[in-house]
């Protein structure tokens, strides 16, 4: 693919905290940035709201220690007191990674009494990734009933990332043609074509990623080793993958990377 990583060689421009979910959000573009960890888009007009943001910057020191449990509880009370389709999206988000963790703290290298460890973190990871989908079509039907408020079509976005979370492209394609027609923001819709175009392997996906990165969004270079590992070229994919993962800390793109040093392993 032919994208520079020549932005990665500076600093971010700028680091502020996600005011959905709290993770820390670099950006090389002065004016926003779009969250690492949740993809929501943040700027100068995002609320920062200084009790939530405190709350927020809780639940992320929770799981910098694995102290998931805890965290999935605070978040579950912020949620419940700010019902809104972006918390209900970037709560699904944080229930994805925490059915991740419980996955991934299976053990089969103990010779005994394993099994049943086992079976309990499957189910746990089963029951997060469960309730991550409810939370995005609660999200979904969310953004429905803001936007015939505020006709605001910025906030059809988390209703967008939510359809792509749960893989469903053709009702993505929808809502990206009324963010378009409905004029949100031009970064949003720059970035919702993008992972638009990516989910469906379009042809034009590698085009917009660079776009997208052109605007300051590195993110854009996750998305680029994705694409490269889709098409097996996973040199080209370690290459984004470990630029990207040098300047920004990136949860997606730290699982994507074990997935491609593993097929490295097998090739
Ligand atoms: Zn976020």
């Amino acid at each position: 693919m032919d994208l520079s990583t020549k932005m990665l060689d500076k600093s971010p421009t700028t680091q502020f905290r996600c005011g959905y979910c709290g993770s820390t959000v670099q950006s090389y573009n002065q004016s926003f940035g779009i969250c690492q960890f949740c993809e929501m888009y943040n700027d100068n007009a995002t609320k920062q709201d200084k009790e939530l943001s405190g709350v927020l910057g809780q639940v992320n020191s929770l799981v910098s220690r694995s102290d998931f449990d805890a965290a999935a509880k605070l978040f579950e009370s912020l949620v419940a007191n700010h019902n809104s389709a972006e918390y209900n999206y970037a709560f699904g988000v944080f229930n994805q990674m925490y059915s991740d963790h419980e996955y991934g703290m299976r053990d089969y290298t103990t010779p005994n009494g394993y099994m049943e460890a086992n079976s309990a973190r499957i189910n746990a990871g089963n029951a997060h990734f469960s309730t991550a989908k409810a939370l995005f079509f609660k999200s979904i039907l969310l953004s429905d009933a803001a936007y015939q408020q505020s006709k605001d079509a910025n906030v059809l976005y988390a209703k967008f990332l939510s359809q792509i979370r749960l893989r469903k492209v053709l009702d993505s394609k929808a809502t990206l043609s009324e963010l378009e027609s409905a004029s949100a923001t031009s970064a949003v819709t720059e970035y919702a074509r993008m992972l638009y175009l990516c989910a469906t392997s379009d042809k034009k996906s590698e085009q917009q990623v660079a776009k997208v990165a052109l605007l300051g969004v590195p993110n854009a270079f996750y998305y680029a080793a994705d694409l490269c590992a889709e098409r097996s070229k996973l040199g080209d994919a370690k290459r984004f993958a470990t630029a990207l993962l040098g300047k920004v800390d990136m949860y997606a793109a730290k699982k994507l990377l074990i997935g491609i040093e593993r097929a490295q392993a097998i090739i």
